[in-house]
Formats: structure tokens, C-alpha cells, sequence
């Protein structure tokens, strides 16, 4: 067997033509109410060798690979001798390799000191994926998302100096009805203090196995969790994209299978025509996906 891949495996929806080496297994945190992907699994470190072995393994690709994914969830958990060591063996097996990118959390920007992460940006780690799924510090507690706003921008900048790319993540709908106006104007906030490169909505969708932790943990500290409605959910949008004034340009996409209204510009330079399309969803001029399209 070339690949021995650990289910479920999960990729960013921009990864698809990459080939994907399972560093690690699951989510080394794993705790974030709103998330089912990994629970399924215990975090593993997959030892360097076998890792190593599999790349010498996929060698007679060589330059017909230009992209790499490390998952699963954290693969930037992984010690930064033992990523050296696997980015070194990547750029020596496929030399058009273009793009290595993993997920990281914010405790793993954090535990990076700014020299550890130039070393991997220069050994050819070059894109990151990070939630940030609000910058409201309530809902951040609420969801258990194990940071703060401060320890986001921080890790997030620190990324950003040492020359790493950044792809980011927001989730409309987590504040429900009662708290998206916290949710958005906090997360704007977040979002204007650092510099990605890449910007994508998601909306919430709670699968069964996580219905009941997220209420029960968002609830925990007050209110009641009553869920957006797609107009509900466009309003998020609007103000989201109205309120982000990015220190540079950044790409802006709501393309995930999860959204209603699949948008995609540029943020600042293409706001005006991004909130137009937005209104025309809502005043039904064009059409919504239908749901059963739809899927986090
Ligand atoms: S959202 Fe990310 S950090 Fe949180 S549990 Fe899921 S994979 Fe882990």
C-alpha cells in the first residue's frame, strides 16, 4: 500500500489537487463544541520514520506533485526538528513542490517562538489554515475554542512576520439569534488587526454527535441558543464584509459547500459589488443554494 491513511481525513476545500501526508492524527485539542471532525479519533504523533518512509514511497511522482497537505488537525503541534526533517524530505522527493500547507490552532502559534517558524517557512512550509470562528472573547468561551482574541492576533501576526500565508476561517450563525451582532463586530475586530491573506465564511452546521455539548456549553454562560435562519445568516455576511478594513488586500470567499450565497472578491477593492450581490440575496433576486446542497 503507497498510502495508509487514518479516516476520517480532512482537507481544506482549496487542497483537493494536493497530495496529502497524515503527519498526525486527529486534533491534539479537540475540544471546540461546534466540531465533529475528529472525535472520532485520539491524537497521534505518526512516528518520523513512517512519515519519511511514505514520502520515499510517493517519490515517483516527483515534479507532477506541486502541492503538499500535512493533516490531520494540527500537524504545526508536531516538534519543529521532526517538521524540518519532513519538510527537507518533501522538497528533496517532489522538486516542483510550489506549496506545503497544514492546519494550525492557535496553540500552536503560540508554542512556536517567531525563529521557529521562519526556519519552516524557509524550509518550504508556505500556507497555514486556522479557525478563527469569531473574535467575540464571549463566544470564544462559548464555544470552547481554547484562546483568547489576544492570543489569536498575536499568533496570527507572529505567522504572518515570519512570512507564512494565511488562510482564516469565520463561522456565521455561532452567536445564534441573540449574539450575532457581538459575534461579527468582535470577530471584524480580529480580523483588522492582522494580516491574512485569505478570508472564508463557513456557516454553522452542528452534526447530531455535537448538538447537545454546543447548546449546553454556549447556554452554560446565559441565554438561549436559537439558531440563524439564512437571512439571519446573510445579515452576518453584510456586516462582516462591510466592517473588514484589511491592512492589505486579502482574498474573500464564502464558497464552502456550507454557505447559502457562494461569494468570491477581493476585500477592500471589491466591497461595493460583494455587498450588492449579499443585498440581491436577500431581497431573493438571487437564488439561495438549496439546502440539501449544503454540508460543513
Ligand atoms: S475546530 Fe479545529 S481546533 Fe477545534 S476541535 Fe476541531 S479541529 Fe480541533
Amino acid at each position: 500500500m503507497l498510502m495508509n491513511y487514518h479516516e476520517p481525513l480532512f482537507r481544506p476545500p482549496s487542497e483537493g489537487n494536493s497530495l496529502i501526508f497524515q503527519v498526525t492524527l486527529g486534533c491534539s485539542f479537540n475540544q471546540c463544541s461546534f466540531c465533529a471532525m475528529y472525535k472520532t479519533k485520539q491524537y497521534t504523533e505518526k512516528p518520523l520514520k513512517e512519515v519519511l518512509a511514505e514520502i520515499d514511497r510517493m517519490a515517483f511522482l516527483g515534479s507532477r506533485i506541486e502541492k503538499v497537505f500535512l493533516a490531520d488537525g494540527d500537524a504545526l503541534n508536531l516538534p519543529t526538528e521532526h517538521l524540518l526533517r519532513i519538510l527537507e524530505r518533501l522538497n528533496a522527493r517532489f522538486p516542483a513542490l510550489r506549496q506545503i500547507a497544514s492546519y494550525a490552532l492557535p496553540n500552536n502559534l503560540k508554542k512556536k517562538s517567531a525563529q521557529e517558524l521562519m526556519a519552516l517557512r524557509e524550509a518550504g512550509l508556505s500556507l497555514i489554515y486556522y479557525g478563527i470562528e469569531t473574535g467575540s472573547p464571549d463566544l470564544l468561551k462559548r464555544i470552547t475554542k481554547g484562546a483568547t482574541r489576544e492570543v489569536m492576533i498575536a499568533g496570527l501576526n507572529k505567522a504572518s512576520d515570519a512570512g507564512l500565508k494565511i488562510s482564516a476561517t469565520v463561522i456565521l450563525g455561532l452567536g445564534g439569534k441573540a449574539l450575532w451582532q457581538d459575534h461579527i463586530a468582535g470577530t471584524v475586530d480580529l480580523i483588522n488587526q492582522t494580516r491574512l491573506d485569505y478570508l472564508s465564511t463557513l456557516q454553522l452546521f452542528l452534526h447530531d454527535s455535537v448538538q447537545e455539548e454546543f447548546i449546553t456549553k454556549f447556554e452554560k454562560r446565559g441565554g438561549v441558543f436559537v439558531p440563524q435562519d439564512d437571512a439571519g445568516m446573510l445579515q452576518e455576511q453584510y456586516h462582516l464584509i462591510a466592517g473588514i478594513e484589511p491592512a492589505r488586500s486579502l482574498e474573500f470567499r464564502s464558497n464552502h459547500a456550507s454557505n447559502a450565497l457562494p461569494l468570491k472578491g477581493r476585500l477592500p477593492d471589491d466591497r461595493d459589488e460583494l455587498l450588492k450581490l449579499v443585498e440581491a440575496g436577500q431581497k431573493g433576486k438571487i437564488p439561495l443554494r438549496p439546502l440539501y446542497y449544503r454540508a460543513m
